[in-house]
């Protein structure tokens, strides 16, 4: 696919002819973006992140040339890519390797947000033994009373259990069985074709004005859910919109020799909260709402990140291993050592002795 395309433009054709893309859980987020940052998408614990799904690379390097980068062509180049995002050229074509899907078992499962807590706490323990088969999300959710979002959840403060299992109907409800227990009152799992799952999340369907902010957390003690529950749930205050766990591990968690820069995630589940800039003052508000929530997280914080889901500058370092973030300082120094490509999560150049 080309430069420019967004994952409705490549998953929904894709389907057609009965494959899965690793695409994200929003329709208008550009491949090419998700894929150099990682690309954590509803399949990725069984088919890993969608930057190890690419293939090949054709870009525009700084000195000009039109190169077309694979395994064989410029392998370093190739590597530095699929993760390190921008930092090495004007991407305009992405080769992706596509997976034979024509349905999943997937929907959401919902509860009053009073029952974070609880939910939160069998699902925690779910994911330690859950197959690769399935990828879940976690949110408390502070539905906005916008007209045309469904009445059922429209202005409700819920907790919703979302997620894909690649598999049919009958696997899917045996490895949700402990979730249903908790007798969810909405449940729309049921077997859907792969291009649907654009909708799963309910992302907005146009881009809105709102501010993020990331942790990478490790396993979900009771302490760090009541923490959670309490920067985020009933009674915090919380203006967030949602407030997010992603459930990583399986083959996310799993390096492999044909990896690029990004290998794999390092952390248990990926914190992701977010809220809606309405107006003034309201991007300073939802900031010291997410500082809140990262101090009060910050006991179970893996010391790691993922660059998709970090909206500010961090240091770039802590999201790849110290080799790799080595090596990617490198690269960057031999295809691009002016520095013509600054992305929106820069490889540092490399000091004297690193
Ligand atoms: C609603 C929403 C849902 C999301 N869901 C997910 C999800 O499910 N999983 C997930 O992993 N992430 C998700 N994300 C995060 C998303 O992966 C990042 O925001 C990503 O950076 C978006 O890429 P983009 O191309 O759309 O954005 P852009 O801002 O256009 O690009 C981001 C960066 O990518 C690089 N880049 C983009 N295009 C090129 C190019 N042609 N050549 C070279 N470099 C380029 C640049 O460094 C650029 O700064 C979501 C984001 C949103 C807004």
């Amino acid at each position: 696919m080309q430069a420019g395309a967004l994952w409705a433009d490549v998953a929904v054709p894709a389907g057609a002819q009965g494959l899965a893309a690793l695409a994200g859980s929003s329709h208008d987020v550009g491949v090419v973006g998700y894929s150099l940052g990682g690309g954590l998408s509803w399949l990725a614990r069984k088919h890993g992140l969608a930057t190890n799904s690419i293939t090949a690379i054709e870009l525009v390097t700084a000195d000009g040339r039109l190169v077309r980068t694979d395994a064989e062509h410029e392998p370093d180049l190739f590597w530095a890519l699929r993760g390190g995002g921008g930092n090495f050229g004007v991407v305009t074509e992405l080769e992706l390797e596509l997976h034979p899907v024509t349905e999943v078992y997937a929907g959401m499962l919902v509860w009053p947000w009073e029952r974070s807590a609880e939910v939160i706490d069998v699902w925690g323990t779910w994911t330690t033994t859950a197959p690769d088969e399935i990828t879940t999300s976690m949110r408390i959710l502070q539905v906005p009373p916008l007209p045309d979002i469904p009445e059922p959840l429209r202005g409700r403060q819920i907790v919703v259990i979302d997620g894909a299992y690649l598999g049919d109907e009958a696997g899917g409800r045996e490895v949700l069985e402990a979730l249903r227990e908790l007798g969810p009152e909405i449940d729309t799992f049921e077997m859907i074709p792969p291009a649907a799952l654009l909708a799963l999340h309910m992302d907005p369907p146009e881009p809105v004005p709102a501010r993020g902010g990331h942790m990478m957390l490790r396993a979900l003690t009771p302490e760090a859910i009541d923490a959670f529950v309490a920067a985020g749930g009933p009674g915090s205050g919380s203006n967030l919109l949602m407030l997010e766990l992603r459930q990583l591990g399986g083959a996310v968690g799993r390096s492999g020799e044909s990896h690029g820069a990004l290998d794999r995630l390092d952390g248990d589940f990926a914190l992701f909260g977010v809220g809606m800039v309405m107006g003034p003052g309201a991007a300073e508000a939802i900031g010291r709402t997410l500082d809140a929530v990262m101090t009060a997280m910050a006991p179970w914080d893996a010391g790691s990140a993922y660059l998709n889901f970090a909206e500010e500058p961090i240091d770039t370092s802590v999201a790849y291993s110290g080799e790799a973030y080595e090596r990617l300082q490198a690269v960057k120094a031999r295809y691009d050592a002016v520095d013509v490509f600054r992305a929106n999560h820069p490889i540092a150049p490399a000091t004297s002795g690193s």
